[in-house]
């Protein structure tokens, strides 16, 4: 079965960069005769907007986007994230460096790797082996896999409990999800994410990094960045956008979402998309 996800985080509405990644998602999986889901990465409450989960479900609707299954929520998985942890045992130590003393270094020292005994109020990290986790990405071809180098042993269970969203990511996709279509701003979590899945004994999914929206000056639209909020009343014209960024231009005559979609899942080219988007309009 081919599945694919959209997991947004909710921490704000949606915008224009979110339709054109959940569109693409949605296109290449129906294409292909998928499941498309919804999963809300909410493992982070203090940076949560408790709105932000319904906005984002009403938003994805009002422009047609229903998944194929109920709506998936990453807090419902604790338990699941918890066995993760106990099966990477061997591969965890307990990091008790803080935040400042680690500002120095560009990537993990190693400094607590032989603190191998669970200990409390400490960070979970996992020992990173220096063997490559290079992939072909559909998008972007042979993508580089040492990350060893540039990342250190990563975290996967913060100091304050919090599940890291690599873990969570990793054992969510697993076995579940045959392909990961996401903007390329996430392309440095995927080495780590599927290091996880390979020591979890999960298979993982094929993943394609499209290139982000960005504003005229080249930064990325998100919520950081003050991105407008995608405007529901609007979704026929947001969509139409969309598909332009992504190198679509749909018949002026579709008049309604439900057509449109069905034109986008038909025409759909991930050779058609551009290395780099046009620049973010706002309308
Ligand atoms: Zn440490």
């Amino acid at each position: 079965m081919i599945t694919g996800r959209f997991a947004p985080s909710p921490t704000g509405p949606l915008h224009m960069g979110s339709l054109v990644t959940a569109l693409a998602s949605y296109c290449s999986i129906k294409q292909a005769g998928g499941e498309w889901l919804v999963r809300i990465d909410d493992l982070d409450p203090p940076r949560q907007d408790p709105n932000a989960v319904n906005a984002i479900i009403r938003c994805l609707t009002a422009h047609g986007l229903h998944p194929d299954r109920p709506i998936i929520f990453q807090s419902d998985h604790a338990g699941a994230y918890e066995s993760a942890l106990q099966k990477l045992a061997p591969n965890l130590f307990y990091c008790k460096c803080s935040r400042k003393k680690l500002r120095a270094h560009d990537r993990y020292p190693g400094t607590c790797r032989e603190a191998r005994t669970p200990l409390p109020d400490r960070a979970v990290r996992v020992l990173l082996s220096d063997t490559e986790h290079g992939y072909c990405d559909g998008f972007l071809g042979s993508v580089d896999g040492n990350f060893a180098a540039q990342l250190g042993d990563f975290i996967v269970r913060r100091r304050d409990g919090l599940i890291s969203y690599n873990l969570a990511t990793a054992v969510d996709d697993g076995n579940t999800i045959s392909e990961v279509l996401r903007g390329q701003d996430l392309l440095p979590v995927t080495a780590p994410q599927r290091y996880l899945m390979q020591l979890l004994g999960l298979t993982a999914p094929d993943y394609t990094h499209i290139p982000c929206l960005e504003f005229a000056d080249g930064t990325k639209l998100s919520k950081q960045t003050h991105a407008p909020p995608l405007n529901e009343h609007s979704a026929l014209a947001n969509l139409r956008a969309a598909l332009g960024y992504l190198g679509f231009q749909a018949p002026d005559a579709i008049d309604s979402v439900g057509i449109l979609l069905n034109w986008s899942i038909a025409h759909f080219d991930l050779s058609q998309i551009p290395t780099k988007l046009p620049k973010y309009q706002p309308s």
